[in-house]
């Protein structure tokens, strides 16, 4: 047989400087058969193995863990839209017809998913774009990897729901304090507009403290409260929830109000739990999307909580507290979920807000949860700028309603576990209350038979929803993999980033429930597995520890993740923190969720000498997280999932920091400054250029902020340096060596 391209054998142990310098390459499927089209993106459907083994004898003698993420809903720049009077699926299976299934003659096609024959139907031969009868495989379906059907009238249950938003914002002490209501109604005024919707749209406005507060909208609006939490009602069935572009100046008036009504209000108590159901009952007919800006623990009405936080534990060996208080918050999202309604949480908390058990009602609501600690617009104005981003994408992407999604596979293999925000209807169905261009997931898959009936494999996900116009679309990605009895093969196929991230995934599902020391545990049995079953293809001599190229950063990954903010032990970690980094974890896609297993770091103090490429960013080299590998004088940009640091150190050259920062030296260089200000050189354009266009990639926008070498704060930087010692926390190089004892032993 031929070499992998992957083939090569790697000594870890002699080659620590291991990562590329443009990052881990992307997988590149092996196809043995020409087909119509190429394969699913690996941007959007990825699978651990990119060869499948054939027996599941050998998939545990790989010892890799078998699983796909998918990123279903990306924003796509040129998704392909078919609107056609059949929707061509297999009769058995119901899995749509895509680029790999096998023509039989003009008639009849093989379905790649369960091998059952059918019949092809008269319009397949008209050519969609030219409308003239022609070859069947000239057909888009089977074209394209990636498609979007519009949906015949038989796949609604009913009329597709419009585009409901609710809109509940926390009004007690901190809330105000914190002066977030400037921000948020300042923005969601200037892009109200902009929702996703169509001329059906309606909104609703509710605040909280210890009570709850309506606004009916006729002429003008007023204010409805209810102080009875403990039974909440909705005051009026008229003008509460109101049609968006019908009452849009009332909204922008009542928007623009907000901010100064409740100035001076003193009331601390929170009745959170009691304003989601109160939007709940509001949308439980309809469905659509609740967005909770949240400032403290809610602590009044149902789903009141109790501080659990112990400060001094914050840096403890052990972590407590990451499994919910309650199940209030689980048992209302279930309840969301099966009327169709998702719940966004933005938590902008200066303290403990309980983010365990709160997150809840996103968690199993297919809703999201955005976290701003200490979010205060006077004390820590930088903040502003990431909550208005974020809120701006937020506020403004495409959004998909009343969606459920289905992952159809070969048969002889079947999904075992899901990851990700949802609620899980059936073995293969998620259902989706809202879905989001910015959510992934993952599912562990089961070999339960032996692949004799194929030689490759099939993974198809289909999205069904409705659109913010009422349309009911359903959009499919098929992914194809070939199987092999050859172990070298199957090893040599592996996707490193792909293991990573389901091991980042499953890690973070069980940390909400399990000690975290068997958490930690189980992400190193996972990488030493991996390593050991491969010295039965390579066997290593003495001072050797071998590892497929295919897999050779997965040690460095594997080490990283356990010095994570999500998974760390030993470093002051707050619990809403290190709660919501796992819940990163859990539901972001594998771009974002890489960004925070292993961060990206590059020298920036040579930007100006830095070859461009053909869009004119500066093509700047990744390097790995360790101390050895930056320069004395040197500027390095750290981008993480919460951080994006400058890091200046003593010596730069005050050339570069008068071009890039406006001053004069070191000295004078202000610490934790977030100010990159625009000036008119090369090296200022280049780094705010690279800077954007990292940003553009993102849906967070983590603050840029300088952070000096000689400053207090530079652990903020350092604790990304995942390669080096921190404490008692083993390096790169030493988790190197104990794993290769390991395995010898
Ligand atoms: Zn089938």
């Amino acid at each position: 047989a031929a070499m992998h391209p992957g083939g090569q054998v790697v000594n870890l142990l002699q080659s620590r400087r291991i990562l590329p310098p443009d990052g881990p390459e992307l997988p590149t499927p092996v196809v043995r058969q020409n087909f119509y089209k190429e394969n699913c993106s690996p941007h959007i459907f990825r699978c651990t193995l990119g060869v499948i083994p054939k027996t599941p004898g050998l998939l545990q003698k790989s010892r890799l863990p078998l699983g796909i993420l998918i990123h279903p809903y990306k924003d796509l720049s040129n998704l392909q839209v078919l609107s056609t009077s059949t929707i061509v699926r297999c009769r058995v299976c119901r899995s749509y017809i895509n680029p790999f299934i096998t023509f039989i003659d003009q008639m009849r096609w093989k379905c790649n998913l369960c091998d059952r024959t059918n019949d092809l139907p008269q319009d397949f031969f008209i050519d969609a774009t030219t409308r003239s009868v022609g070859d069947p495989s000239r057909r888009p379906e089977v074209q394209s990897a990636t498609l979007e059907y519009i949906a015949p009238s038989e796949y609604s249950l009913r009329p597709p729901q419009p585009a409901i938003y609710v809109f509940l914002l926390d009004i007690s002490f901190n809330a105000i304090e914190s002066r977030y209501l400037t921000v948020f109604c300042e923005r969601l005024s200037a892009v109200l507009e902009r929702l996703p919707g169509d001329a059906r749209t309606q909104v609703s406005f509710i605040a909280f403290d210890s009570v709850v507060h309506f606004f009916q909208f006729e002429t003008d609006w007023k204010m409805l409260s209810v102080p009875d939490i403990d039974d909440i009602f909705i005051p009026s069935t008229e003008g509460i929830l109101v049609r968006l572009h019908e009452n849009i100046q009332a909204i922008r008036e009542l928007l623009s109000t907000i901010p100064d009504m409740f100035k001076g209000q003193r009331e601390t108590q929170s009745c959170m739990g009691a304003a989601v159901q109160a939007a709940y009952r509001m949308l439980a007919g309809t469905g659509g999307r609740i967005t909770v800006v949240q400032t403290c623990l809610p602590t009044i009405g149902p789903g009141a909580l109790k501080s659990r936080e112990d400060p001094n534990m914050r840096a403890a060996k052990e972590v407590n507290h990451l499994s919910p208080a309650t199940d209030f918050y689980k048992s209302l999202a279930l309840e969301c979920s099966a009327s169709q309604v998702a719940v966004d949480l933005f938590v902008l908390a200066g303290q403990y807000a309980d983010l365990a058990t709160i997150s809840g009602i996103s968690r199993y609501s297919s809703g999201w949860i955005h976290y701003y600690p200490s979010f205060n617009v006077v004390k820590h104005s930088a903040q502003v700028d990431k909550f208005q981003s974020e809120l701006t994408r937020y506020l403004t992407r495409k959004i998909g309603f009343e969606s459920v999604m289905r992952v159809r596979c070969t048969n002889g293999l079947s999904m075992h576990s899901f990851h990700g925000n949802f609620f899980v209807r059936s073995t293969d169905l998620l259902s989706l209350a809202n879905v989001s261009p910015d959510a992934g997931f993952a599912v562990q898959i089961k070999m339960d038979e032996t692949l004799s009936h194929t030689n490759s494999v099939d993974f198809q996900a289909a999205l069904l929803y409705t659109s913010s116009r009422g349309e009911r679309r359903i959009r499919v990605h098929t992914m194809h993999i070939p199987v092999s009895d050859s172990l070298p093969e199957i090893m040599a196929s592996a996707d490193q980033e792909a293991i990573a991230c389901l091991i980042g995934k499953i890690a973070a599902e069980r940390a909400f429930s399990t000690p975290m020391s068997d958490v930690r545990d189980g992400v190193v049995f996972a990488c030493e597995d991996a390593l050991s079953a491969y010295t039965q293809v390579a066997r290593p001599s003495a001072g050797q520890l071998l590892a497929p190229y295919s897999l050779r950063l997965l040690p460095l990954f594997t080490q990283a993740l356990l010095k994570s903010t999500a998974l760390r032990l030993g470093v002051s970690t707050t619990l809403d923190l290190r709660t919501y980094t796992l819940l990163n974890l859990k539901a972001a896609p594998l771009f974002e969720e890489m960004m925070s297993i292993y961060p990206h770091l590059y020298a920036v103090h040579r930007i100006e000498a830095t070859p461009l490429d053909q869009d004119g960013m500066p093509q700047l080299e990744r390097l790995q997280l360790s101390a050895e590998y930056l320069e004395r004088g040197g500027v390095y940009l750290l981008e993480s999932v919460v951080h994006m640091i400058l890091y200046v150190q003593k010596g730069v050259s005050p050339d570069w920091l008068n071009a890039a920062l406006d001053v004069q030296s070191f000295m004078a260089l202000q610490d934790r400054t977030t100010d990159i200000p625009a000036l008119d050189t090369e090296v200022s354009y280049r780094l705010r250029a690279f800077i954007s266009h990292r940003y553009a990639q993102r849906p967070l926008h983590p603050i840029v902020e300088v952070i000096k070498e000689d400053s207090k704060d530079r652990l903020l930087f350092l604790q990304y340096l995942h390669d080096d010692r921190l404490d008692t926390v083993a390096s790169y190089q030493e988790f190197l060596t104990q794993i290769s004892q390991k395995i010898k032993a």
